[in-house]
C-alpha cells in the first residue's frame, strides 16, 4: 500500500464532500453507459517524487508536472484520476486517442454536474484528473501554509470539503 509504485485507490483518504461527488459522479457514469474506476486518489509525497522522477531522471514518459505532493491537490486529498472500468483508456496512451478524449469528456461533465473541476479543461491538459472545484488549478502557497502548520483537513474546511 505504501508503495511508490503503486497507485492509491483508499477512498477515506480524500475529503468527505469531495469523496461523496465522485462516488455520486461514478454512479451517474454507470448509469449513461460509462463505466469508470479510480485509478488513483491520495498521493504521497513519496510516490509524488517517484512519479516526477519519471521521464526526469528515470525512464518513461512525464505523468506529472508537480515536483512535491502539496504541488498537487492528489497530495490534500482533494484529486483522482478517473479511467475506464475495463478498457485500457489513458491519457498518454496510444490507443485510440480522439476516441478516448471523447469518451473522457462525456466523463467529465458527470464530475462537473458535481461539483468537480476537469484537468481536460486545463492549460496542460490531464485528461483523467478530477479535482473539487473550490480548488484553484494548482495548490497555491496559501493552501501549502495551512497544510504545514494546521493539516489537511484545515485546507478541506478552507475549500469548503470537509
Ligand atoms: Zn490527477
Amino acid at each position: 500500500m505504501s508503495n511508490v509504485d503503486t497507485p492509491n485507490r483508499d477512498l477515506s483518504l480524500l475529503a468527505p464532500k469531495f469523496r461523496s461527488a465522485i462516488e455520486a459522479a461514478i454512479a451517474e457514469c454507470a448509469s449513461n453507459n460509462l463505466p469508470v474506476k479510480i485509478n488513483e486518489g491520495f498521493r504521497s509525497q513519496s510516490r509524488q517524487a517517484w512519479l516526477y522522477a519519471q521521464g526526469r531522471t528515470r525512464p518513461g514518459d512525464i505523468v506529472t508536472r508537480a515536483p512535491t505532493s502539496l504541488t498537487s491537490w492528489h497530495g490534500y486529498g482533494l484529486a483522482v484520476d478517473v479511467v475506464h472500468a475495463t478498457k485500457a483508456y489513458w491519457p498518454f496512451g496510444r490507443w485510440e486517442k480522439r476516441e478516448n478524449e471523447a469518451w473522457f469528456a462525456q466523463v467529465a461533465a458527470f464530475f462537473k454536474k458535481n461539483g468537480c473541476n476537469w484537468g481536460g479543461d486545463f492549460s496542460h491538459p490531464d485528461t483523467p484528473h478530477m479535482q473539487w472545484g473550490r480548488c484553484t488549478p494548482s495548490p497555491t502557497q496559501n493552501a501549502r501554509d495551512i497544510f504545514r502548520s494546521q493539516g489537511v483537513q484545515a485546507v478541506w474546511a478552507k475549500l469548503s470539503a470537509a
